[in-house]
C-alpha cells in the first residue's frame, strides 16, 4: 500500500502562540529564492486576516532576478523600535539559524516559531513544525490558511504557486502517489494562477551575458568518477565578461543532469579568494543525498538539491568533494 502524505496535526501550542499574538516579524533566509519571500509574503497576509501587525523582514541580498521585484516589501534589518512592540518572530523556508544572516542576533529573547520542510538543519527556536516531505514551504502555508479558516485571494494563490513551481523545477520533481500535490496546485490554478505566465517568469528575463555565463560553465565543466559526477566552477574574472549575479540554477542544473550517466552535479563559485558557494544537486536515482553532503560542508538543504559557503578555494573544496561524493557513489 503507497504511503500518501498528510500533514502532522499542527501542535496545539503554535496554534495558541499564533492566536494570542498581536504583533509578528516574518523572517525568511539570506540570499531568498521564490519559495522563501512567498512564505514570507502569504505568512504575513494570513496574519495579517486574522487581525495582526505584520513586518516581513529578510536580510537579501535580492540577486535572483526572479524575486527582485518583491524586495520592496521586506525590511533588512530588525530595528530595537521593532523589538519592542516583543512581536513573535515567524521564520519560513530555514531551519538553521546561521541562514537568517544578520537577523539571528537581532530577534535574541523574542518568541520564535520555525515552519519549514528542510530535513537537515541544526533545530533552533520555540516551536518547529517542519514537514520534510513538504514540496515548498508555501505547501505548508497553504495548509496554515485551511487550519485557520482564512480564504486564500487570487493574489496570495499566486505567491503560493510560485513556492511550488521554483521549488518542484516546476513540477518535474515530484514522485509517484504524490497526487495531493497536484490537486493543492489545481485548486491555486483554479483561483487564477496562470502556470504558463509563471513558467515565464521563472526561467524567462534574464539577458544575453547570463546565458552565455551558463554556457561558460558547460564548457568548463569536467566529468569525474566515471561520467557519474560533474563539477561546473566558476571564477570572480567571469564576472568581467559575463553577468554572473544571478545563480546559474536550474538551467545550469537540468542540462547537466540531462547528461547520461550523471548522477551529481555540483556548482563551485569562487566569491572571494578563500571563499567559495557551492550548488548541489543529485538524479532521482542516485544513491547520494547531498543535503546530508551539504551539511558536511557547514549548509545545508534536501536530498536531491542543496547548497553551502565555505572559507576555502575552488580547487581545495573540488578536491574535497571528489573525495565524499566517491564515498557516496555505492
Ligand atoms: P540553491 O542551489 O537553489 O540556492 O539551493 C538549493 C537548496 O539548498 C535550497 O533548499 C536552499 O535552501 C539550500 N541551501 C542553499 N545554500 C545553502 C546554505 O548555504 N546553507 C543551507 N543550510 N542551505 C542552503
Ligand atoms: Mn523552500
Amino acid at each position: 500500500m503507497p504511503e500518501f502524505f498528510s500533514f502532522p496535526p499542527l501542535p496545539e501550542d503554535i496554534r495558541l502562540v499564533i492566536e494570542d499574538g498581536s504583533s509578528f516579524l516574518i523572517i525568511g533566509h539570506i540570499n531568498p529564492d521564490g519559495d522563501c519571500l512567498s512564505s514570507q509574503i502569504a505568512m504575513g497576509a494570513l496574519l495579517e486576516a486574522l487581525g495582526k501587525q505584520v513586518t516581513l523582514v529578510n536580510a537579501g541580498p535580492f540577486e535572483r532576478s526572479e524575486i527582485t521585484h518583491l524586495s520592496g516589501l521586506f525590511q533588512t534589518g530588525v530595528t530595537e523600535e521593532m523589538k519592542a512592540e516583543n512581536p513573535v518572530v515567524v521564520v519560513v523556508d530555514c531551519s538553521s539559524i546561521e541562514r537568517i544572516g544578520s537577523l539571528a542576533e537581532e530577534i535574541e529573547g523574542l518568541t520564535t516559531v520555525i515552519f519549514d520542510h528542510h530535513a537537515s538543519g541544526e533545530y533552533f527556536g520555540d516551536y518547529r513544525y517542519i514537514t520534510p516531505r513538504a514540496i515548498s514551504t508555501t505547501f505548508i502555508i497553504m495548509h496554515l490558511y485551511r487550519e485557520f479558516g482564512i480564504e486564500i485571494t487570487p493574489e496570495i494563490a499566486d505567491h503560493l504557486f510560485f513556492g511550488f513551481a521554483t521549488d518542484s523545477g516546476f513540477f518535474r520533481f515530484i514522485g509517484p502517489y504524490r497526487g495531493d500535490i497536484l490537486r493543492h496546485a489545481a485548486e491555486l490554478v483554479d483561483l487564477g494562477v496562470s502556470p504558463n505566465e509563471m513558467a515565464d517568469r521563472i526561467s524567462g528575463g534574464k539577458n544575453l551575458d547570463y546565458v552565455k555565463y551558463v554556457g561558460k560553465l558547460i564548457d568548463r565543466s569536467e566529468v569525474l568518477l566515471d561520467g557519474r559526477l560533474i563539477i561546473a566552477s566558476s571564477y570572480i574574472r567571469d564576472s568581467r565578461t559575463f553577468d554572473t549575479t544571478d545563480r546559474p540554477g536550474d538551467m545550469l542544473y537540468s542540462m547537466l543532469l540531462a547528461i547520461r550517466g550523471v548522477e551529481v552535479v555540483l556548482y563551485l563559485k569562487e566569491l572571494e579568494t578563500q571563499v567559495t558557494e557551492i550548488g548541489l544537486r543529485s538524479s532521482h536515482q542516485s544513491p547520494v543525498d547531498v543535503g546530508e553532503l551539504a551539511k558536511r560542508l557547514g549548509g545545508g538543504g534536501h536530498r536531491r538539491a542543496a547548497g553551502a559557503t565555505v572559507n576555502e578555494s575552488v580547487e581545495a573544496v573540488r578536491d574535497r568533494l571528489i573525495l565524499l561524493v566517491k564515498e557516496l557513489l555505492v
